[in-house]
């Protein structure tokens, strides 16, 4: 799971909220991760199309950075656009969208409003984050949208369901597993490892070959997140901007 890639400025593209830097790669690094998995692939260790590269929230850099550089290495990506957001500062627009899915990248929805905890609406709303997200979409990409990525990993049953109705079949949470659900809605739930700023090439690598004490390392993190997370409902995010500020 990556999130924005930039050239020069950490401001280029996707959400400028100070929780959403640590996430951000420079072009060079992003590269370097790309190229290390190709080779992993040529190695013979894994088919290309059996890694996915998913990128979340709909910056700009996914159409002008990212793109060229899967496309370079003989990837296609998993592009997660919050609907919203579209064509605003930052963001992609609808000619950038449909020119991704043109280019054989997979267009996903990210929900329409990006909600802090779209876990913790009421039934009504979460429906409506997903359709308005998955209809916008398919107007752009003269297609159905069939995959879906949780905003902040707030997987929920109510959002599976209403990502039924709309027709979604591939749910991106964030939890940190390579196991996959397949449920009798014939969907796919499947798990994500977070890549950051400064995730090593060795610590990439080693999620790709099934190495089980980082992917447990990242699973125990994610574990105490979710508990904190719960413990403090929303005061969570404000907590995690005055941290991240603290830490800057
Ligand atoms: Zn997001």
């Amino acid at each position: 799971m990556y999130h924005d890639v930039y050239h020069h400025d950490i401001k280029e593209s996707g959400f400028q909220n100070t929780g959403a830097i640590p996430y951000k790669l420079t072009s060079r690094e992003f590269e370097l991760h790309i190229r290390a998995i190709a080779k992993f692939c040529e190695s013979g260790k894994m088919n290309k199309n059996e890694v996915a590269l998913t990128f979340d929230d709909g910056g700009e850099s996914f159409h002008s950075i990212i793109a060229p550089i899967l496309e370079k290495y003989g990837f296609k990506g998993y592009f997660f656009v919050t609907t919203v957001l579209i064509g605003t500062r930052g963001f992609m627009n609808d000619k950038q969208i449909a020119d991704l899915h043109n280019r054989g990248h997979f267009i996903g929805t990210h929900s329409h409003t990006h909600p802090k905890n779209i876990a913790e609406l009421p039934y009504a709303e979460i429906e409506s984050e997903w359709t308005k997200s998955v209809e916008t979409l398919n107007k752009i990409i003269s297609a159905k949208v069939k995959v879906a990525s949780i905003p902040g990993g707030f997987y929920s049953e109510q959002s599976r369901i209403a990502l039924k109705k709309n027709g979604v079949e591939l749910i991106f949470n964030s939890m940190p597993t390579k196991k996959i659900d397949h449920n009798s809605d014939n969907q796919y739930i499947i798990g994500r490892f977070t890549i950051k700023k400064g995730t090593t090439i060795e610590a990439v690598l080693q999620l790709m070959n099934n190495n089980s004490v980082s992917q447990f390392y990242q699973f125990a993190k994610w574990r105490g997140l979710a508990l904190i997370r719960s413990a403090l409902g929303n005061n969570y995010y404000r907590i995690r901007e005055v941290m991240l500020k603290n830490t800057n």
